[in-house]
């Protein structure tokens, strides 16, 4: 297993002389902002726990809570107000936005927040910085794992990697990444015909889907390392024991919450792969160290005021 929790963990003890030392010259801390709209479960966890990281890394964090009618003008106006600000280094709007918002406005939105400040990496002028293989602000899941694999001692030069997902956010970086470090890469999405032989050749599997336990050990050629960027929430008790079969310990956590959090990869896949990341505390912890890493990375990089 990659523990995840451990190289965030390494990473978060790096940051810190690096904050001691950006309060000491600028006499405040780096500040990150995170704009949350509306009230999604899901949202506010990923918020909370931002916010507590943050702060325990010795961030400034403040949360601008804006309701779910809130009209596309007023997300935009925060925005704005925080790229104005010379105090704040950080911005990271938490998607997804409420549905109001739509596809065009949460593009306004992300285009709008000041790419100095854009701690997600997800504005198009970095994005087109990281397409050119300079990006200082590089998305936070994305690099997270390409840290992983680093600080785990897994070489990716020469290696075939595949990702499964296309997204803005995690598919699409994360082969940018990989090819940047000379792995031959292949993105798969619900249209790629024979995903599981594509998949099977893979020395480097990344599934980034949404889809509880997808990749099972057919998708997987043996020994190859599997990074397992799903989390979804099972509900159901036949879904989990599918899964992980009746007499698996984490059937206990599920009987005592009534949900487990998965991936996308199958348990399974544990018998056939050389190494993998658990879900959870896999490629989640360093999500969020990354975000800490590129809050501070936007911090030093701007003017002193
Ligand atoms: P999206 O829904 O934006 O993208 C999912 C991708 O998976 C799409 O490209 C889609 O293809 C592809 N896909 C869906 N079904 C299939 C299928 N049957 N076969 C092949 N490909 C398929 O999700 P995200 O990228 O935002 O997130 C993916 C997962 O990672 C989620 O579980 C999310 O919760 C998790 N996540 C975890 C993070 C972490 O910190 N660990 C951070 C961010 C996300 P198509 O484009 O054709 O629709």
């Amino acid at each position: 297993m990659l523990d995840g929790t451990r190289v965030a963990g390494a990473i978060r003890a790096e940051l810190a002389p690096r904050v001691t030392e950006f309060l000491a010259a600028r006499g405040r801390r780096p500040a990150l902002h995170i704009v949350l709209v509306g009230d999604d479960p899901a949202s506010q966890i990923y918020v909370r726990n931002k916010e507590r990281a943050g702060t325990d890394a010795g961030l400034l964090v403040t949360v601008h809570r804006l309701p779910a009618s809130a009209p596309l003008e007023d997300v935009l106006a925060t925005v704005r107000r925080l790229n104005a600000d010379s105090a704040c280094d950080g911005i990271l709007v938490q998607a997804p936005l409420p549905k109001t918002i739509g596809k065009q406005g949460t593009e306004q939105v992300f285009d709008a927040i000041d790419p100095a400040k854009d701690v997600d990496g997800f504005h198009p002028h970095n994005v087109g910085l990281l397409v050119q293989g300079r990006a200082a602000l590089k998305p936070c899941t994305p690099s997270g794992v390409i840290e992983l694999l680093d600080r785990e001692g897994q070489s990716l030069a020469g290696k075939y990697a595949v990702v499964i997902g296309r997204s803005e956010i995690v598919g699409k970086p994360m082969a940018l990444l990989l090819l940047q470090r000379d792995a031959t890469v292949t993105i798969c999405h619900s249209k790629t015909p024979d995903l599981e032989a594509t998949c099977a050749r893979a020395d480097i599997l990344v599934a980034a889907i949404g889809r509880p336990g997808f990749v099972t050990p057919a998708f997987v050629k043996p020994g190859a390392v599997v990074i397992d960027v799903g989390i979804n929430r099972v509900d159901s008790r036949d879904q989990a024991v599918a899964l992980f079969g009746a007499n698996h310990p984490r059937l206990v956590g599920f009987d005592t919450r009534g949900s487990m959090v998965v991936g996308d990869v199958h348990p399974a896949v544990v018998d056939v792969a050389g190494a993998m990341t658990p879900v959870p505390g896999g490629v989640g912890p360093l999500t969020i160290a990354m975000l800490l890493k590129n809050t501070l990375v936007a911090a030093e990089g701007r003017p002193r005021t």
